[in-house]
């Protein structure tokens, strides 16, 4: 391993050690959840074809980065700042080592290895990566290693989860929550999408309702939004701005009465914080 091979490793210390209460400290900054967490890329781009996705778009080819070098640069930053937690951080994380003959798994318990107080957060965890290998991730909860899971489930009715191309069921994302809760395991959260393209409003509460039972800690709501140049904009029946707004609403109040933490674009919460991100940068 050389100094130039880990130093093309992005890491990024944490900023605190809880988000929520830096906030309540300082009023004017604002920390997101990230921040309480060591940073850590570990791939680049996305093999999957979401039908919505216009990131992928611009996404470089997929590319996981050496797990040594991975590991160098990573234990280093924890020695240097004295902080263990750590983001994981891709733009489809768990599909890390798939082409260099490696997994996310291996990374992580290599990391171990290295450093035995590193607890990781798995962000944009796709549901499907965890569903084909939930024995070992089941292994690394138990083992105390796994601090936060973002599992973006996007729907939870087949119908619409076909036409997204996610690549998984209902009944599979099912399993892998009521494992989640066999295992008491509670820090996880998601993102739905709301109205997308022939959504009805029952197939959009087959999600809710797969939410209120779950329940993730946080609920982030996005209303469809078409790209020019992605497949679901030829889809046919798109939803009425107005139709997805109100299964938006109507949502975000039953999670908030449920006692799940929820933000839809346009919600109070985000234009709150988009009013000091605004302020701060004016300052
Ligand atoms: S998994 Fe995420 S990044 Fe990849 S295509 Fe789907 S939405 Fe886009």
């Amino acid at each position: 391993m050389t100094l130039a091979m880990a130093e093309s490793i992005y890491t990024k210390a944490a900023l605190c050690v809880d988000a929520a209460e830096f906030r309540r400290e300082n009023p004017d900054a604002d920390a997101i959840f990230h921040d309480q967490f060591l940073q850590l890329m570990v791939a680049e781009g996305c093999p999957f074809n979401c039908t919505y996705c216009s990131e992928r778009l611009a996404f470089p080819n997929f590319r996981s980065f050496p797990e040594a070098d991975l590991v160098a640069a990573a234990t280093a930053k924890m020695r240097e700042t004295g902080h263990y937690n750590m983001v994981m951080i891709a733009d489809c994380l768990g599909e890390y080592g798939k082409d260099i003959g490696s997994s996310l798994v291996k990374l992580v318990r290599r990391l171990a290895d290295a450093e035995p107080r590193v607890k990781v957060a798995l962000s944009n965890f796709h549901p499907v990566n965890l569903y084909t290998e939930l024995e070992t991730y089941s292994a690394l909860i138990r083992e105390g290693r796994i601090r936060h899971m973002n599992l973006p489930i996007q729907s939870a009715n087949d119908r619409v989860l076909r036409l997204m191309a996610r690549q998984y069921t209902a009944a599979q994302l099912e399993h892998c929550f009521n494992r989640l809760k066999e295992l008491n395991f509670t820090e996880f959260d998601t993102h739905v999408i709301v109205g997308f393209p022939g959504e009805t409003d029952e197939e959009f509460e087959d999600t809710v309702r797969f939410l209120l039972k779950h329940r993730p800690n946080h609920v982030l709501l996005s209303q469809f939004m078409g790209c020019e140049d992605t497949p679901a904009m030829r889809l046919p029946n798109h939803v009425d701005a107005a139709v997805a707004e109100r299964r938006a609403h109507s949502a975000e109040a039953r999670f908030r009465d449920a006692g799940i933490l929820c933000n839809s674009e346009g919600s109070e919460f985000i234009r709150e914080r988009l009013r000091r991100l605004n302020q701060a940068q004016t300052r």
